[in-house]
This record gives C-alpha cells, structure tokens and sequence, in this order.
C-alpha cells in the first residue's frame, strides 16, 4: 500500500478550551493503538457553533468533543440522539457515520464505569448528589438506568437545577428523586451509601475548598466520589478518608468518558491504564 500522509481528525470544541487536557489522554491512547488519529483542541465561540459542527462533514471528521459553553446547544445541530443524552438534554461527544451526526453522552457512562472498576453495587442503592449542573445530570441518568433506588439532589436554591433534576428524574426514569435544599451545612442522611460531589467546588485553583457538608456525618460505609479532576486528591475526599470511607476520584471518569468517546471514532477499545498514566504524569500526581 502506498504511504498515507493524512490522519483521521477528532477534538473538542469549548469556549474556553486552552485548558481541557483531553489531547494529552487521546495522543496517548491513538499512539498506543498505532492508529493515525490527531485530536485538535478547538476554540469555537457560541456564535459559531453551527457553522461549527457543519465542518465536521466538510472536514471529514470522525467526530468532536463538546464541553462548555455547547454541551446543550450542540443538540440542535444533530440528526440522532442517543436516549439517555436526549433524557439530559446534553451531548458532550458527536460521532459521523455515513454524513449524518450522532450525539452521545459519555460523562455518567465513564462515571459508571469508573464505580464498577471498583467493584461499587449500585443496584438498589441510595445516593446522594452534591450539585445538580451538567456533570449531575449525566451521573444521575446513568445511575438511574444502572438500577439505584433513590436520589438525593443537594443543591442551592437560586438557580432551579436540583429541582429540575429531580422532576427530570421522577419523570424519566424508576429511581425516587428527591431534592434537598443546599443553605446550610449539610448533613448526610445515615441511610446514604454513595456521595457524590459533582459541583466545581475544589477544582485548580481553589483545592483548599471543599463542599459545606458536615463531614461527621459521612460514614465508613460510604462510598464517597468526586468528578474534580484536577487536583484529584481533593479535600472532600480527604475528609472521607479520614473517616475510612472508600474513596473514588474523577481521574478515572474522565479517562473512562474519554475511552468511550474514543470507541464511538474509532471502534478500538483504547488502553484506559495508559490514558491514566498519561493524564496522572500532566497533573504531576503520579
Ligand atoms: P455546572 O456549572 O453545570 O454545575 C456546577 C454545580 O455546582 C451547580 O449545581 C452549582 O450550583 C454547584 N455549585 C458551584 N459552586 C457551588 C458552591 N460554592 N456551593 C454549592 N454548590 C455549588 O458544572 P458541570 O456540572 O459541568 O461541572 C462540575 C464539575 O464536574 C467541574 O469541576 C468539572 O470539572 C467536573 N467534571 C468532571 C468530569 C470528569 O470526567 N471527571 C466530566 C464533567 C465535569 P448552582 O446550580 O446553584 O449554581
């Protein structure tokens, strides 16, 4: 065969997007599998969204990451969307097959993911959600078609999303959802056997903050997550582990959302220990 200079083109589009990390976990990935797939980390303004995901035709892409501000928007540029991303209303990946536009969302499958990795029993749980933005409603959904019983959403009052995730819930899904309001310092029922914080609260560079909760009532028994990212050993897990709790951090969710994302492009199931590796030496958490 002769040579082929050209290279498959997958990505994110965000505003802001300097910071997403993602290429350094796909480069590792692409490289691993020998495959010739660049992804490129692409500002594209709200204004320019359409025009946007237009060019992803134009361009012959594979397909395209979305994160903020595009995850809801993006949807009305698509010609299918999956299930459990529509229940959302958001898509955070967009794969092209045959000139069409395919949405998914990956967030709570790699969430998901990342709890059977640890071998966590969801199936008739309760769990409770600290927020109730973009990052809850993918791990709620996900949790809900995964089997759990009852969902806590802990949030503040002003904004309307943890009411709206509960009625989006109880109306879409066969877990009980019920919404706490988030004023005070909030106490974790006894009976709770996962927490999760999906709020930015500890996100770089505020890793000295952690979530308004009061931390003797976590329990050993608990399973306690957090979606941040970046620093990973955040202080609400740290809280946990002083308490024995089990502890899960957000690596493993991105990297999980981002092997499933990765499927989607290219059909090879990416090496998620050398994503992890990757992403844990660019934190400097190795
Ligand atoms: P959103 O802005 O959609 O939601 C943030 C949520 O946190 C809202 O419910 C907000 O409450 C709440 N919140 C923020 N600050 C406070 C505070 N001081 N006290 C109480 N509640 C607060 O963000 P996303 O859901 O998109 O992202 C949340 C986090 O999830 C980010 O840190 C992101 O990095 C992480 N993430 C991680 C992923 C991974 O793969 N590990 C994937 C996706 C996201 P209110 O509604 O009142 O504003």
């Amino acid at each position: 065969m002769e040579k082929s200079y050209r290279e498959e083109l997958v990505g994110v589009f965000g505003c802001p997007i300097d910071e997403n990390p993602t290429v350094v976990v796909a480069k590792a990935a692409f490289e691993d599998l020998g495959i010739p797939y660049r992804y490129l980390t692409v500002l594209v303004k709200p204004e320019d969204l359409e025009t946007a995901m237009k060019s992803l035709t134009a361009l012959n892409m594979k397909g395209i990451h979305l994160t903020i501000p595009h995850k809801v928007e993006v949807l009305k540029y698509l010609d299918e969307i999956a299930e459990d991303a529509k229940i959302m209303g958001a898509v955070n990946t967009v794969y092209v097959k045959d000139g069409k536009l395919y949405g998914e969302n990956t967030d709570g499958k790699g969430f998901i993911t990342s709890l059977k990795e640890e071998q966590i029993e969801m199936q008739g749980k309760k769990v409770m959600l600290l927020g109730a933005g973009g990052a809850a409603r993918a791990i709620a959904v996900e949790l809900a078609n995964t089997g759990v019983q009852k969902i806590l959403v802990a949030n503040r009052k002003g904004s309307g999303r943890g009411e709206a995730l509960v009625q989006l819930l109880n109306e879409n899904t066969s877990a009980e959802a019920e919404y706490m309001v988030w004023d005070h310092t909030l106490e974790i029922p006894e009976d709770v056997d996962i927490l999760v914080n999906t709020t930015n609260i500890g996100l770089y560079p505020d890793v000295d903050q952690k979530p308004a909760i009061d931390y003797a009532t976590v329990r050993p028994e608990m399973v306690v997550c957090d979606v941040i990212p970046n620093h990973p050993h955040t202080m609400f897990l740290k809280e946990a582990e002083k308490i024995g709790a089990k502890t899960i951090d957000g690596l493993g969710m991105l990297i999980n959302q981002g092997a499933i994302s990765f499927k989607f492009w290219t059909g090879y199931d990416c090496n998620r220990k050398v994503m992890k590796k990757a992403l844990a030496k660019e934190y400097g958490v190795e």
